[in-house]
This record gives structure tokens, C-alpha cells and sequence, in this order.
């Protein structure tokens, strides 16, 4: 897929929610930012969505961990009941 410039330009921001051609050099206290495109202010943006997609996948991380954990815990309780389940009583 080729994405042409007016298209990046006018693609949202997952950090800051604006188009990428919005990231503009903030402002210095004196006015308004120079209103021109800040590679910086984007890669501040990029950063922060690389963190939590860091955090993202710690988390799924974890996760899948505890599900493997609940898994054999049933696998044992499930094998348990059947050994209980087959035994003749008399
Ligand atoms: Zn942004």
C-alpha cells in the first residue's frame, strides 16, 4: 500500500489525536507555536505510543502466563473428579 503525503499528513495521531501535519512547534509563551510542522512534537507522539504498546504487551505477557496457570489448574481438578467419578464404591 502506497499512502501518499496528503494522506500521512491527515493520518490521526494515536497520542495526541491530531493529523501528523498538526504537530507543530508548541508555543514559546510568546503567541501561538510557529503553526509549521515540528518533526519533534511527532516524535514526542511516536514515543508515547511505543510505551504503551511496550506496556501492551507486558501485559498480555502476564497474562497469557496466568491463563497457562488456570489451564493446568482445571486440567487437575478435571482429572481429579474422574478418578473420584470411576471409583466403585462396595
Ligand atoms: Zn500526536
Amino acid at each position: 500500500m502506497k499512502l501518499s503525503k496528503k494522506q500521512l499528513e491527515n493520518t490521526i495521531c494515536l497520542a495526541c489525536s491530531k493529523p501528523f501535519i498538526e504537530h507543530t512547534k508548541p508555543s514559546n509563551g510568546r503567541g501561538a507555536g510557529s503553526g509549521k510542522f515540528y518533526l519533534q512534537t511527532l516524535l514526542t507522539c511516536m514515543f508515547r505510543i511505543q510505551g504503551s504498546f511496550i506496556e501492551m504487551a507486558d501485559k498480555q505477557k502476564a497474562k497469557q502466563i496466568s491463563d497457562q496457570a488456570e489451564v493446568a489448574s482445571e486440567v487437575e481438578a478435571l482429572s481429579a473428579s474422574n478418578i473420584s467419578d470411576d471409583g466403585e464404591v462396595d
